[in-house]
This record gives C-alpha cells, structure tokens and sequence, in this order.
C-alpha cells in the first residue's frame, strides 16, 4: 500500500483558510466561512500532529472542527486533495486571495478588481495602481490608488516566521509536564524553557528546553515520542530537535547538574546580553561558555582553572552582577544596572489587585456581570472593571447611556451582595469608549462622568496617516474623563502592524494629564509593547496591565501583560491596578466627578 503525502497541520491549516478565502470572495453563507477560517486557525495552533488525529478517527473533536469540516479533511488527507476544494481553488485564483491581504483592501474590493478589470494578483494590482488605472471603476479615486500601494508596501516587509509566544509557551510547557509524566519519577532532576520564552519576548523562533538528568538517553527517547511531534530534526544522546504539527521547532538538552547555572545563563540569551556578560568575565580574567568559566591566565587564577555554577545566581554573583531576570536580558542596561545592584524590582503576577479593562454581554463579551465578576474574584481580584465598547465601533453593538444605566442597577446589586457577604470585592462601572475617526469619543462627557474608570481605544480607520491619527488621539487624551488609554498602538501581532501614530507625542500627553497607559495583555496585542512601556516610565507615566476579557477564561493571560510589563523594567509601583481600590481610584482623572 503506498501512503499519500502526508499534509502538515500548516498546510491543512492554509488549504482551509484558502478555502474560507475563496468563499469570502465568492460571497458564500457567512457561517460557512466563519466555520473554515475558525477550523483553519484551530488546526494551526494544534500541537498534534493531524495525521495521527485522523488515524484515531477524532477529527471532529478538534474545536472549530464539525462532522462537514471533519469529512472533508479526512479526505483531504486521505488523498491529499479534495474535489470540492480543488475546484474553489481553480475557481479563484491563489493571486486573488493574495489581493484580500493587502490593508484595506477586503473580499468584497478585490473580487470586483478581478471581475472588472481583471487583476488577478498583487504584482498587477500594482501595476495598476500606479498606472491609475484603477480611478476608472465606480468607488475607487486617486487616494483609494495611493492607499493600496502604501498597502502593498506594508504587505512586503510583513515577514514573520516566528510563533506568538501565546502559542509557544502553552505548547512548551505542554510538552514539559507530558515529558514528566512520561518517566518514571525523578528521572527529570530540573527542567526548564530558556531562550526567548524565558525572556517573554513577544514571539519565539524556537523553543529551548533545558533539563538535568541521570538517564539522557530515555529522556530523549520519551522526548521525541511526544505526541505533538510531526517530525524528528536532529536525535542525539544529550539534544535533540522536533518540529511539531504548526510547524514550530523545539530543542530539548540534557545537562549536568554542575553545568545548570552556566547553561540556563547561555541558552536563555539573548545574544546580545550574553556578549555583555562574556566581555565583563574576560576583563576579570575568565572565558564564559554554556560548561562554566575558564580562567584565561589574565586575572589570578592559573590558566585553564575551571568553575562551574549549579545555580545561574551563582555565577552572575561570582562575576560581581545581581542576578538578571531573563526578561531583561536584552543588553538595554541590565548588565551595568546589575554591577551597581540597581536591578528594579519588577512587578510580578501576585501584585495585581485588580483590572481596568474587561467586557460582558454588554457588548462583545460572552460572561454576564456577574459571571465575570466571579472570574475576577477567583483569582483574588478586590476589583474589576465592566468596560464594555461605547456605541460608534460599527461592528460590535455597544452600550450607550440607556444601557449603561441598566448595567449599573445590576452592577449595583452584585456590589451590595458582595457587601452582605462580607465579599472584600468591587466591581467598578466603565466603558471602553471608542475614540472615533474625528478624535470625538463614543460618549458624551455627561455619561462618562457617571463612570467609575474610562478606557479610550482606538479600533476604526487605523490607516490614517501619522498627523490625523495622532490628533485624534490626543483629543482624546486631553479629555478630563478619560482615564486610560487602551492598546494605543492597535497591532495585531503577526497580522496587523501598529497604526502610525506618534508614540512619544502620545506618551508626553499622557503624562502631561494623567492619563495611564495600557500594557493590553492580550498575547495577540502585548500593546503597549516593552520598549513603549519602558519609555512611558520615563517620562513618568502611570501603567495599567488589562487582559481586555472577553470570556470568563479570558483573564487566564495576564502573565503576558505581566511578562511585557517586566521587560520593560516596569516596578509594582508604576502599575495602578497594583494598588488598593481607593488608592487606585485616585490615581485616575476626574476625582471630583467621581466623588459626587
Ligand atoms: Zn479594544
Ligand atoms: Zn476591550
């Protein structure tokens, strides 16, 4: 019997979301589509290898998959193709699709490019576009032309082969506990992720796992029997290298105990901090690999006197540093603040008291009040703040001041049942209000002096150029009842760059009027990023770290707020949601009007 090829979960992945492309443009059943783009994403992010799904007849467990989806990738794997897809796909050509990439442009614009003037790719968009030729069909002018060549630009410098660490570090550490169970116990004496992960950078080339044991030939062996495995890329006695199904590579390295501190410290990296350390132990005589340190015959030991470090600390102590958290470890002045044991002590998961920054049913939300309320509480929140999108975002229905009145009744009766209780807890009354296209906000400043905390976001016309978006968003700013301002960049990482506005511009105005900025923990936003937020402390802002929560699990991400917040060197003390209920409140604007 001879096999089919066999399809990656990626390629599975992109021929459904090709699919749901080609449905998109072809103006097919909404839900149709929904269900290829929601399957296609679920199967990306896979950590099993779909073959082996399939083989266990389990393909309509996989969430996203139905029993129509399932059929059809059975088959799809059965015989590498599908007659139903391939004909959608000779149907609409692949440059088409390609076309819908490109910002702004959409479905509905690129089939009637292709349909009336037959552009049938990126490169003949252009072409065109730059011919003016465009300007001749119905809705399209000279700046609709500029748009989408200032689109196709972007399109190009879009290449990212990395994995959100929202995917890594699930799957990584997945693979970590499965290992564990995998042995018998004891068999793993350490174990831990280094490199980028450890760092929480915001994506991971390849994960780094690191572990001690007496018996490396078994641990490699259960290693590369892992499930998620789809293939094995490199299999030694003491290393060796997997891909999984989406495609990201993990290495796994047995150590010894003795070497521990040395290689955790090497294979976290960067490589850029590493050159700092390894600099600084050179001047002091020593040469720093991922073994230990060996005396070079400079300093006072004798040539090639060796010291090993079980323990990283150990060995940033030996050569006079504190000990470096990983998140930091991007030669941005750790090395120097670490000789002079100035290291900030950076916020950490057990400090945040509450959130700012969170929506129900309301609006986009899936959790009622009090289901969210309950979500917050369980995880030893004191407070947490309804913030459901204004009315003006277009797509999402939002609240307006009749609903926000009903809200606050039942906002209301939650507070005076915690109250009863005893329950030391506190929903607060806010709204995330849409910052429209002009700089006007979603509501009106009466409404929002009734709320308890306003977040200001961005979400519509995110292509205005760098001036327009900007004013837009001071506007908003210097609105004494704006409190926070929410994901001020807009990216989307991996699929939209962030808007043009001026960061610093923006950064100044917050600290000017008070306004806190945002670290969106979201692991699609991390928005403010690191180096933003680290900037925003220097001018004196005030941070908030929101998991924008749209579902009672949705809270379950603050470390990713909490790990971008660290590697912008961000302190308890520059976080409000770190403070108590009263101390928060009066870090925000529009005291007074909250008194009344
Ligand atoms: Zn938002
Ligand atoms: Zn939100």
């Amino acid at each position: 019997m001879t096999e089919p090829t066999r399809l990656t979960n990626r390629q599975v992945a992109d021929i459904l979301a090709g699919v749901g492309a080609r449905l998109q443009i072809l103006d097919a059943n909404r839900f149709r589509i929904i269900a290829f783009q929601n399957a296609a994403e679920s199967i990306r992010n896979l950590a099993q290898d779909i073959n082996a799904i399939n083989a266990a007849g389990e393909l309509k467990n996989i969430p996203g998959v139905g029993k129509g989806i399932g059929d059809a990738i059975h088959h799809l794997l059965a015989n590498g193709s599908d007659p139903e897809f391939d004909a959608l796909f000779e149907q609409v050509p692949q440059g088409v699709v390609d076309m819908m990439q490109v910002p702004d442009m959409g479905p509905k614009k690129a089939k009637r490019l292709w349909e009336e003037l037959g552009i049938d790719s990126v490169d003949a968009l252009r072409t065109a576009a730059e011919q003016g030729k465009l300007r001749d069909l119905k809705g399209f002018g000279a700046k609709s032309e500029e748009k989408i060549l200032k689109g196709i630009e972007l399109l190009s410098t879009r290449v990212d082969e990395r994995t959100s660490i929202g995917v890594a570090r699930p799957l990584a550490l997945g693979m970590i506990a499965a290992l564990k169970a995998a042995l018998p116990p004891e068999t793993i004496e350490r174990i831990e992720v280094a490199g980028s992960l450890r760092r929480w950078k915001e994506t991971i080339g390849d994960v780094d796992i690191l572990c001690v044991s007496g018996q490396p030939v078994l641990v490699m062996e259960a290693f590369r029997s892992l499930p998620e495995v789809a293939h094995i890329a490199g299999a030694g006695e003491t290393k060796s290298s997997v891909v999984l199904g989406n495609g990201l590579q993990v290495d796994l390295r047995v150590v010894e105990a003795k070497n521990w501190g040395a290689a955790l410290q090497y294979f976290t990296g960067s490589k850029e901090h590493n050159v700092a350390v390894r600099e600084l132990a050179l001047k002091q005589g020593w040469s720093l690999n991922e073994y230990g340190l060996t005396a070079t015959g400079s300093g006072d030991a004798a040539e090639g006197e060796q010291r090993f470090f079980a323990e990283e600390a150990d060995l940033y102590a030996f050569l006079g540093l504190e000990w470096v958290p990983p998140e930091l470890r991007e030669n941005r002045g750790e090395v120097q603040a670490a000789r002079q044991h100035r290291l900030p002590t950076l916020v950490a998961m057990g400090d945040l008291q509450g959130e700012l920054h969170g929506h129900t049913t309301y609006s986009d939300g899936t959790g009622s009040v009090a289901e969210m309320a309950e979500a917050a509480r369980a995880r030893g929140y004191r407070y947490w703040s309804v913030s459901d999108h204004s009315v003006g975002l277009g797509i999402v229905q939002g609240v307006d001041a009749d609903k926000l009145r009903r809200q606050r009744v039942e906002i209301d009766a939650y507070n005076a049942h915690c109250t009863e209780q005893g329950i030391d807890f506190r929903l607060l009354q806010g709204s995330e209000v849409e910052i429209l296209a002009d700089g006007a906000l979603g509501l009106s400043d009466e409404v929002m002096a009734g709320l308890d905390v306003v977040v200001a976001s961005i979400h519509s016309a995110q292509r205005q150029d760098r001036e327009t978006i900007t004013a837009r968003c001071l506007k908003a700013i210097y609105n004494p009842h704006v409190d926070i301002l929410g994901h001020p960049t807009g990216r989307l990482i991996g699929s939209r760059p962030p808007t043009e506005i001026d960061m610093e511009r923006v950064l100044q105005a917050c600290r000017e009027t008070g306004t806190v900025v945002e670290i969106n923990a979201n692991p699609a936003r991390l928005d403010v990023n690191d180096v933003y937020a680290r900037r925003a402390l220097e001018l004196g802002c005030k941070i908030a770290i929101n998991c924008d929560a749209h579902d009672v699990l949705g809270m379950e991400i603050a470390e990713f707020g909490i790990g971008t917040a660290r590697r912008g060197w961000v302190t308890a003390a520059d976080v409000v949601n770190t403070l108590p209920l009263d101390a928060m409140l009066a870090c925000l604007k529009d005291v007074q009007a909250k008194d009344d």
